[in-house]
């Protein structure tokens, strides 16, 4: 079953002298459940918009994004859609910025399982030394992966991902890799994933969509290609 739809999502910006960049022209997607779905594209192409409109953290000119067939309404962890570029607390330590969404979303375990899951994704990302830093101490990768720790393991319906495997030495890479394989065979957990990365998407997802760059012309217009397996 279909479990969200985009139909005919736009999104332009205004610039600094009055001028309009359109990033996002009539963008239609299905995404069925349980598929792992990469959209592929350079810098600039969109892409950041376009997985943030889906997380409910812009909203598009035109268009409709369904979760479910119901429209999305701002970001609503609660539902399901759990974007990886949320910002980290500066105050709280790298275990408590992962635990405070673990405690929120996960209210029905106890409270020995939730640190059990913390912890269990603060060590995969590879920053199970690194638990009572506090962001400012972190390199930019660092809190890349604490933000990657924190959505798997807030468990969402749908997991978007930006560019998770970017800025990683090649063991937590791989050890990444085999959790988000994990997570798609064994959880049949829907997965949205950013990258501009061809061989990331080729190796990870079930289908890629390619946002497109310019020409002016096709902008902002997706192609699927199916990864045979
Ligand atoms: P990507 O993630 O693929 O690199 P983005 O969605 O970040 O692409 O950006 C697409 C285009 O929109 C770029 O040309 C970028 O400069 C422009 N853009 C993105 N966000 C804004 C903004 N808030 N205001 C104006 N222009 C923006
Ligand atoms: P990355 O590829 O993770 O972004 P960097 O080159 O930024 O790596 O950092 C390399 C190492 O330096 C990190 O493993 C981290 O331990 C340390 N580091 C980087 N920035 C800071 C900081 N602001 N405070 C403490 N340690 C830092």
């Amino acid at each position: 079953a279909t479990i969200l739809s985009l139909k005919g999502v736009s999104k332009s910006y205004k610039g600094q002298n009055g001028g309009v960049t359109q990033v996002l022209d009539g963008i239609d997607l299905d995404v069925e459940e349980g598929e792992f779905i990469a959209i592929l594209g350079f810098s600039g192409a969109g892409k950041t918009t376009l997985i943030s409109s889906i997380a409910g953290l812009i909203e598009p000119d035109a268009g409709d994004i369904l979760l479910h067939g119901k429209q999305i309404d701002g970001p609503d962890k609660d539902r399901g859609l759990v974007f990886q570029s949320y910002s980290l607390f500066p105050w709280l330590t790298v275990e408590k910025n992962v635990a405070l969404a673990v405690d929120a979303v996960h209210k029905d375990r106890s409270k020995q399982d939730r640190a059990a899951l913390v912890k269990q994704k603060i060590e995969l990302v590879g920053l199970g030394h690194a638990m009572d830093r506090k962001p400012a101490q972190l390199s930019g990768g660092m809190r890349q992966r604490v933000s990657v720790a924190r959505a798997l393991a807030m468990e969402p319906e749908i997991l978007l991902l930006d560019e998770p495997l970017s800025a990683l030495d090649a063991l937590t890479r791989s050890k990444l890799q085999d959790e988000i394989e994990r997570i798609r065979k064994e959880e049949k957990r829907t997965i949205i994933l950013v990258t501009n990365d061809v061989d990331e998407a080729l190796l990870l997802a079930d289908r890629v969509a390619i946002l497109t760059p310019a020409p002016a012309a096709t902008i902002g217009r997706i192609f699927d290609v199916d990864v045979p397996r």
